[in-house]
């Protein structure tokens, strides 16, 4: 095995590196494209400083909670090198995006292939929050297809946090969120479909491929009904919640778990998602349902400010419904709750709404009540 780079020392050079980049709230973009490998290795070479920082701090986070857990770094990657042979034989191309980042970044495939498996090597321990909306032309004021999403991860990522801007050799082009070393998934295409994921907690994961791969896979349909077939891979390891939307305004919650899905089209021109399964079919699916009441309440609070501006919604009326605070910390603005457990603390690390229309990503670094949205476009059609 090669030396790491990502030592304690570095960990935080690298931190005031990222911090000062990030002082004015916009975030870097990468512009590349290629074959996957290629666009892989640009995203490593440009941000090399947050791909390894997010080593540190989850081979940090891993040994604290090692207890809990039972897995150091080393049983991780023996542990994540088990999944590889199903992400090699559905998915190989984005096993070589990961190469990629791995040999731009200058660090090793196996500690990638760990972040990239992350939540299912912790068997969902992280109990993460995300909120998901969208809006069809018939409830927008102007007739724009809208989605929007609260990105609620580990506090300590936040500054990890870039944009890819891709013109893959053989998929329509894409703008995507990511952050350290993980595969973009949450943005839209040049065949307009968009994508938000929010984690869902099936009890059916298995040894398969796990889910950033899969939604990754997303970000290449031409059509929804392709993009909806990508999230069923056939040997998935579990499965998140796939908001997916195309630019006529087909709007469905796609919840998947490893062995089971429901497809749920969008009532009344909208749709809402948060972490809990909606579907009566995918109910008995759910782990730890007593654990996600948060999840419930900010799902129903986003209902009703939907419905509150059916026929008028607009990008502002996305702002404001992602920033609202009722049941904080818990909200769908999160934020840290001092009560939780290190593994469950999490805030909205960043938002945005994408018109998929207009062909922007609105995006606001940090949690949207004090942040402030920035238009990017995606270049090509
Ligand atoms: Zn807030």
């Amino acid at each position: 095995m090669t030396e790491h780079p990502n030592t304690l020392d570095q960990f935080t050079i690298v931190s005031s590196q990222v911090k000062s980049e990030l002082k004015t709230g916009v975030v870097p973009v990468v512009y590349t494209g290629g074959s996957h490998y290629e666009i892989g290795r640009q995203i490593g070479e440009e941000q090399r400083d947050k791909v390894v920082k997010m080593l540190v701090s989850y081979r940090q986070m891993l040994a604290s909670a090692e207890d809990e857990l039972g897995l150091d770094w080393d049983r991780a990657i023996l542990h994540s090198r088990k999944y590889q042979p199903f992400i090699e034989e559905f998915l190989p191309q984005y096993l070589d995006e990961v190469r990629g980042i791995a040999d731009g970044a200058g660090v090793d495939f196996d500690d990638l292939l760990v972040l990239n498996s992350i939540e299912a090597l912790t068997s969902d321990a992280l109990h993460l929050k995300c909120t998901s909306i969208a809006a069809a032309g018939e409830v927008t004021a102007d007739g724009t297809v809208l989605i929007g999403h609260n990105e609620d991860w580990l506090p300590e990522d936040q500054e990890l946090q870039f944009l890819v801007h891709a013109i893959p050799d053989d998929e329509p082009p894409f703008l995507a969120m990511t952050y350290g070393g993980l595969l973009p998934n949450i943005g839209f295409n040049a065949a307009g479909i968009a994508q938000a994921c929010d984690s869902v907690y099936p009890n059916d994961a298995r040894l398969g491929v796990p889910r950033v791969f899969v939604s990754r896979k997303v970000l290449s349909a031409q059509t929804i009904s392709d993009a909806i077939r990508a999230t069923l891979l056939r040997r998935r390891a579990a499965g998140y919640n796939h908001l997916i939307a195309d630019s006529n305004g087909e709007i469905y919650n796609v919840e998947v778990s490893a062995t089971a899905f429901d497809a749920i089209y969008a009532q009344e021109g909208y749709a809402v998602h948060c972490n809990n399964y909606l579907s009566p079919l995918m109910l008995g699916y759910e782990d730890h349902t007593e654990d996600l009441i948060g999840t419930r309440v900010r799902v129903n609070r986003a209902r009703r400010l939907m419905q509150q501006r059916l026929g008028r919604l607009t990008v502002r009326d996305f702002k404001e419904i992602l920033s609202d605070h009722v049941n904080y910390p818990n909200s769908i603005c999160g934020h840290e709750d001092p009560s939780d457990p290190p593994m469950d603390r999490s805030r909205t690390i960043c938002s945005l709404i994408i018109d998929l229309q207009e062909r922007v990503m609105w995006y606001c670094y940090g949690p949207p009540c004090s942040g402030e949205y920035v238009p990017y476009r995606l270049e090509v059609r």
